[in-house]
């Protein structure tokens, strides 16, 4: 056999030769699919090897970033379209939009979606989300309706607005189309899609044998159906909650209560606060996270400057580029392998990749020195 390639960085010639030296024909590769809604779950699991050199546990980030979409919530979004199709309230190529609020990754996975399937995202997001996703729903033809960051209690904030939205075009006498709303927060197939797919493919990955899991929350839903999952198949596995700063899930997982749960309509606060971190951290309990509530043994608060400094370690001593609330999962995870037996094996959730933070969270990951130690970072 004849192999022909033309040289340009020489990365395809090299690994082409690496492969026929070394024939890794062992795996399968995935069978080919049909659309991109077949491509969504079945993400990877890869350990941090430095993290794990370093503590003397075992630690694993499962790559939701891995979904077509770059999020988990693209198991969210196609549960939620399903959801609706079966229900009769949607259907495909007719006009029918979802209408979402979101902080970016949820809206993403829609604006994706939606074009694979036949109908419009029309996406509510706070004006501070980053430019990134941004440029992602713009670049997808998403419907965006930015609104001022606002309490929930606010009747412009995102949710809110995104609720209205949906109502007001079904109501329309002048047209046939539908609004839908998707309502992450409250929306069941959220943290039951979890519960079904991400939860068994972590157990199957870690061969049924795991000590801790890790996950922030946002709506809730994946830190709920993983552990509900997780904790019914080993009672024993430990589910972690890490929480960024100015975000109330802590106190209340430590101590049963929430130092801030009350937001005065008017006020410009959103639901997660005076934090860096996207996606995580709220100040109120949404019905996705009541439902795993429960199976939540404890929690982690991680400041931003420690999630800052963690990203830019696993980038350096890893080749992992991540998100913010990645960032702060590896940060909760690493501080329980410092007290834990060697051996632990340790799960975390690696919710989506820097890219999308390039602007604002990253911007601030580049000033930290690439050689950082673990010590450092965790200062
Ligand atoms: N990380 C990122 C980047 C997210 O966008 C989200 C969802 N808002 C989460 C983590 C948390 O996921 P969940 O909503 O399932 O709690």
């Amino acid at each position: 056999y004849y192999f022909i390639t033309v040289v340009g960085t020489a990365a395809t010639t090299y690994t082409l030769l690496q492969l026929l030296r070394n024939p890794q024909t062992k795996e399968k590769p995935p069978k080919r699919k049909q659309n991109v809604a077949d491509l969504i779950g079945n993400t990877p699991m890869v350990k941090i090897s430095s993290l794990s050199k370093l503590t003397g546990c075992e630690i694993y980030a499962k790559l939701e970033l891995a979904n077509p979409g770059g999020s988990a919530k693209d198991r969210v979004a196609l549960a939620v379209i399903q959801d609706f199709e079966k229900k009769g309230l949607i259907s495909p190529n007719s006009g029918d939009v979802v209408f979402e609020g979101t902080s970016g990754s949820t809206g993403i996975s829609f604006a994706m979606l939606c074009n694979a399937l036949g109908y419009t995202a029309h996406i509510c997001l706070p004006d501070d989300t980053s430019n990134e996703k941004l440029q992602l729903l713009e670049s997808y033809g998403a419907e965006i309706e930015k609104v001022k960051p606002a309490s929930i209690v606010d009747p412009s904030q995102y949710v809110n607005a995104a609720r209205r939205g949906a109502q007001a075009l079904t109501d329309d006498p002048t047209t046939d189309a539908r609004g839908v709303f998707a309502d992450q927060f409250e929306n069941d197939n959220n943290w039951r899609v979890h519960y079904r797919t991400t939860g068994p493919e972590i157990w199957e990955q870690m061969d049924h044998d795991l000590d801790y899991f890790v996950a922030g929350s946002g709506t809730g839903g994946t830190i709920s159906g993983c552990s509900k999952f997780l904790r019914e198949h080993d009672d024993s596995i430990k589910v972690v909650l890490a929480d960024p700063q100015g975000s109330g899930m802590y106190n209340r997982i430590k101590y049963g209560v929430m130092y801030d749960s009350v937001e005065k309509e008017g006020t410009r606060r959103r639901h997660q606060v005076d934090t860096l971190i996207e996606g995580i951290g709220l100040n109120r309990v949404t019905h996705n996270f009541s439902q795993g509530e429960a199976y939540i043994t404890d929690s982690e608060r991680v400041t931003d400057e420690q999630a800052i400094r963690m990203a830019r370690f696993l980038s350096s001593n890893d080749g992992l580029f991540v998100g913010s609330s990645t960032s702060i999962n590896a940060v909760a995870a690493t501080r329980i392998a410092q007290r834990s037996e060697k051996g632990t094996k340790i799960v975390l959730i690696a919710c989506d990749s820097g890219t999308r933070h390039l602007s604002k969270f990253w911007k601030e990951a580049l000033k930290v020195d690439s050689k950082i130690t673990l010590e450092q970072v965790l200062h």
